[in-house]
């Protein structure tokens, strides 16, 4: 007679086992991945809400699994972070977002940043300032048009190295941001001290129009001002966020009512409708 403690446990055993399984899985997909060439960057237009005009994307990376299709980055991005994987991972994105925003500029589109995203295990390397300086020379593109994004949560941990690393590449020329402000506790006094150009509102606070959102929102704007940064929200979904967020003085806005992210044919094929 099985005691039902004992049944329990190799069902619980049992289903650890295939999540394992399909970790090993994933993990044997994602090099391949990387190897055949199955990612992809989608581009999400920012716009200036005091000029109206594009002045710059976020590059946000997609697998185009040969059977699943098209896999967003929350499904993968955690896995590769665990295995190591996403530094050769973040390498083809830091090199492929330089590289396209190049061949932007040589077509004769308004010149603009590109911003790549970049994990803990990514911004800790030792050879991170070296790598993007590499990058820029192989591309060709001038570092002004390269943004590094990191979480609050990031800066947050570790903070003397992240200043160290943020300074030199600040040095090199291109410019940091924060992203998801807000979700951790970072306070004006350490903000002031990094070297960071902008801070992006996490949509969290933009999505959903509460009086205590507003306030937020609105004291973010300001504290971004008062120490010399601008300010971006994501997650922009409607026209009376929009209107809020231009009342606020808010810099620059990112989200599905103005643009979902884009394939680079369809971006590029927009650009030629705005000139
Ligand atoms: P994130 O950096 O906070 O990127 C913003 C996410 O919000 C994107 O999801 C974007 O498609 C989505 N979004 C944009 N506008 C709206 C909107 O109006 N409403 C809503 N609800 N969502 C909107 P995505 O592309 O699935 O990326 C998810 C996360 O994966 C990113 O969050 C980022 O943390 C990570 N990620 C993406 N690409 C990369 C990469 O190349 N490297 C690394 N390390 N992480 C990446
Ligand atoms: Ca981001
Ligand atoms: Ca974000
Ligand atoms: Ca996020």
């Amino acid at each position: 007679i099985k005691d039902k403690h004992g049944s329990n446990y190799n069902i619980f055993e049992s289903s650890i086992s295939e999540k394992f399984k399909a970790m090993l899985t994933m993990e044997s997909e994602l090099r391949k991945a990387l190897k055949y060439d199955q990612f992809e960057l989608h581009y999400q237009p920012q716009k200036c809400l005091t000029s109206n005009k594009i002045v710059g994307v976020e590059a946000l990376l997609r697998w185009k699994h040969p059977v699943k299709g098209y896999i967003p980055p929350g499904e993968f991005i955690g896995l590769a972070e665990k295995t190591g994987l996403i530094i050769d991972i973040g390498d083809w994105v830091m090199n492929e977002a330089c590289r396209e925003n190049k061949a932007w500029q040589d077509k004769g589109f308004q010149p603009m940043t590109v911003s790549v995203n970049l994990s803990a295990k990514q911004f800790y390397q030792r050879e991170l300032v070296d790598k993007v300086k590499k990058t820029l020379q192989n591309t060709g593109l001038s570092p002004e048009y390269l943004e590094l994004e990191i979480t609050e949560t990031m800066a947050m941990t570790n903070e003397e190295n992240i200043l160290e690393t943020m300074y030199h590449l600040r040095k090199l020329g291109v410019t940091v941001s924060i992203d998801d402000f807000g979700t951790g506790y970072s306070s004006f006094k350490y903000l002031s001290v990094f070297p960071v150009t902008k801070l992006k509102i996490d949509k969290m606070f933009i999505n959903e129009n509460q009086k205590q959102n507003q306030a937020i929102v609105k004291s973010i704007i300001h504290m971004s001002h008062s120490l010399d940064m601008k300010v971006i929200a994501e997650g922009v979904e409607t026209i009376e966020q929009l209107r809020f967020l231009t009342k606020e003085k808010c810099d620059e806005m990112q989200g599905f009512y103005f643009s979902k992210p884009l394939p680079p044919e369809k971006l590029t094929k927009w650009f030629r409708t705005i000139g």
